[in-house]
């Protein structure tokens, strides 16, 4: 029975709870360049947030994806992982991962139960890539997705933020890729959250329908009805598995349809990505610790506060102070 039903008759089945805000990359269009993280005493341990997974499974979320800033660098996350997996009621267990880590955790990550990963990758580039990410080491990251198939994962999915002027060139190859490494692919349009240092959004937004045309350029595309309980649209192409998705916060809003919230890596519980809406969960968890009771009282009460919908703009305003890496997505 699912008990988080909204204002407007959503019904949220899907939480995305960030493990920790620290990345070791530090993607243009997520993190300023000096960042400053939370101390660890405003960070919730793992078993807070095993509690919170279990919270909201019992109150009839079926899906569960674990974010950052970068899930792979929490230690521990391995535990946390095996015992999520666990849970009764959850049918989805995801990732959204930079990739440099599955090398070395992507055979714990699918022995304890998680089904399906989401990998970054905006460029096949090892300098462009460097410099998007500020930091990153592409042929870790194509390693970090081999690494995944080889411990047995099926659906894996990229994610690509095109950012005008900087890799909208790369669009096709980057559905070449996914079509020959046999896994799905989504374009994300870059959201206005926290002021980015490197770049003005204004300058740098390329829509969907741009992404769309330059693929179909080379592959014809057809609308598939598939879902996977986020807000991508799916397309398929007549000689490939992979799926090609898009991502359309500005071009395309999926607000109507929202059935997400989010919980931060210091328990805010998020009611909208695009608004600051939010409830304080940890203090509830360390008022009551180990009880379930009165978290879940609170996560049902929160529903009332959640907004209709986000009013992102492309002219590059920030419209969120909070940065990506809050939120993971
Ligand atoms: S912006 Fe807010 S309302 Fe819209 S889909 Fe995202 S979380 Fe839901």
């Amino acid at each position: 029975m699912n008990a988080l039903i909204d204002k407007f008759s959503r019904q949220v089945r899907y939480v995305r709870i960030s493990v920790t805000d620290r990345c070791d990359f530090r993607c243009v269009y997520c993190m300023s360049e000096d960042m400053t993280f939370l101390p660890r005493a405003q960070v919730l341990t793992l078993e807070e947030l095993h509690q919170i997974a279990r919270a909201f499974t019992e109150l009839g979320v079926e899906k569960i994806r674990l974010t950052g800033g970068e899930p792979l660098v929490r230690q521990g996350i391995g535990k946390l992982v095996n015992d999520i997996g666990q849970l009764p009621g959850l049918k989805d267990f995801a990732m959204t991962t930079n990739g440099a880590g599955l090398r070395k955790h992507a055979d714990s990550l699918y022995q304890g139960g998680m089904s399906r990963l989401n990998i970054s990758l905006d460029s096949l580039d090892r300098d462009r890539f460097r410099r998007l990410t500020r930091t990153g080491d592409l042929d870790k990251v194509i390693d970090g997705i081999h690494a995944a198939q080889d411990a047995g994962f099926e659906r894996i999915k990229l994610n690509a933020v095109i950012l005008k002027g900087r890799n909208e060139d790369e669009i096709v190859d980057l559905v070449e890729f996914a079509r020959r490494e046999r896994v799905d692919i989504s374009f994300i349009e870059e959201m206005p959250l926290g002021d980015v240092s490197d770049h003005s959004r204004g300058e740098t937004f390329y829509s969907s329908d741009d992404v769309q045309a330059a693929i179909e350029s080379r592959f014809p595309l057809m609308p598939s009805p598939e879902s996977t309980l986020g807000p991508s649209r799916y397309f398929r192409m007549s000689d490939s598995d992979s799926r090609v998705g898009f991502i359309s916060p500005h071009s395309h809003n999926f607000c109507s349809t929202c059935n997400r919230v989010r919980v931060t890596v210091e328990g805010r519980l998020l009611l909208c990505l695009g608004n600051e809406h939010s409830v304080d969960l940890r203090e509830t968890l360390r008022r009551y610790p180990g009880e379930l009771e009165p978290l879940k009282a609170q996560i049902i009460a929160a529903m009332d506060l959640k907004p209709e919908r986000h009013h992102f703009t492309t002219d590059g305003d920030v419209q969120v102070v909070r940065f990506m890496n809050m939120t993971g997505g």
